[in-house]
């Protein structure tokens, strides 16, 4: 196994069997590994545990929009919100410039304000170096998400085996404070990630603006029907979100438009319409392309984040990006089960 792999915490049922392949737990051994990692009495399970229960409260909120505040003007207010989190916050912040650095702000200042209005609601760090494992060992064991987990596994992902590593060496820590200094976070000392298992220091103050922000913001527009719109979208970002890791790696072969006709057969990164349209995220050619600011190679494959970066290199507020167009156009075909190099480690 690569040594990324210690950057994340194997679950007490393990990755592989004594044969090698990757395990299978049974439903009970999963229960118990999320029970566990939900505990907010045990030590260092607060950053994993808030997150769960930031759902869970957002769900009932969901309901209660439902049932008391659902509105034409409302569920509009909701989907906008719900694009701009995932097409901005996810796909381009998160996602492109977080974990794979494919294009730079001009400013730092620039970085903070999108990390400070951030609604998402799991940790960057939790994001990225998970994702940094899953480039480097995709489908395979100790893969934090994917297919060959199995769809209930990559939901809770987060919970199960996206965990950060507190007993990673000094070195290793080093190493995630540089490789994710780009983001602009506020970091813990070695010891302090040791004790609270967060690697950045202000996390909750972060959120506490964020929301603030937000919840004002949709106060003054709608009322609290449109706060409680707004807290739906939360809910409904984060519960697709999670199900996207099953259904991007081919979890279920042609469900929401999957094709892989296109791509290469590993990984099983499939381009859908649902994900591609919805969020700007054709997976396949990402993972062909990881560091490419742009991932709508062909003609209907329409990629609003990158048309956004595009729009604020020209405004100026980005410098500059990579574009991997030319490479996916020259691409040769009979090679395409050669993955690009996923990241500089
Ligand atoms: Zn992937
Ligand atoms: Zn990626």
């Amino acid at each position: 196994m690569s040594s990324v792999d210690k950057f994340i915490v194997e679950p007490s049922y393990g990755y592989t069997e004594h044969s090698g392949k990757a395990n299978k737990p049974t439903s009970k051994e999963v229960l118990k590994e999320l029970l566990g990692t939900i505990n907010v009495f045990k030590p260092v399970n607060h950053t994993t545990a808030f997150t769960f229960f930031y759902h869970a409260a957002v769900f009932c909120c969901f309901f209660y929009y439902l049932f008391v505040y659902l509105s034409v003007p409302g569920a509009i207010y909701g989907i906008v919100i719900l694009l701009l989190f995932f097409q901005i916050y996810m796909t381009m912040f998160s996602h492109r410039y977080c974990s794979h650095k494919a294009f730079r702000f001009r400013n730092m200042i620039y970085t903070k304000l999108f990390l400070w209005t951030s609604p998402a609601f799991y940790r960057e760090e939790v994001f990225v170096v998970p994702h940094l494992v899953h480039h480097s060992i995709t489908d395979k064991p100790g893969d934090p998400y994917g297919a060959h987990m199995g769809f209930f596994r990559s939901y809770f992902a987060w919970e199960l085996t996206q965990r950060i590593n507190t007993e990673m060496s000094e070195k290793n820590y080093e190493f995630l404070i540089k490789y994710m200094a780009h983001i602009g976070m506020k970091t813990n000392s070695y010891k302090e990630f040791k004790r609270t298992g967060a690697i950045e220091s202000n996390y909750f103050v972060r959120m506490f603006v964020a929301h603030s922000m937000w919840l004002l913001l949709s106060y003054f527009i709608g009322g609290f029907a449109f706060v409680f719109a707004w807290l739906s979208a939360a809910f409904l970002f984060i519960a697709i979100l999670r199900s996207f890791n099953w259904y991007g790696h081919n979890g279920m072969k042609s469900w929401l438009g999957g094709k892989s006709q296109d791509v290469d057969r590993a990984p099983h990164a499939v381009n859908q319409w649902f994900y591609g349209y919805f969020a700007g995220e054709w997976h396949a050619n990402h993972h062909l392309f990881p560091g490419s600011a742009n991932t709508g190679f062909t003609n209907f494959q329409i990629d609003i984040p990158f048309y956004v970066v595009k729009f604020f290199k020209k405004i100026k507020v980005i410098d500059s990006y990579i574009d991997k167009q030319k490479s996916y156009n020259n691409r040769d075909r009979p090679q395409l089960n050669t993955m690009d190099t996923p990241i500089d480690l």
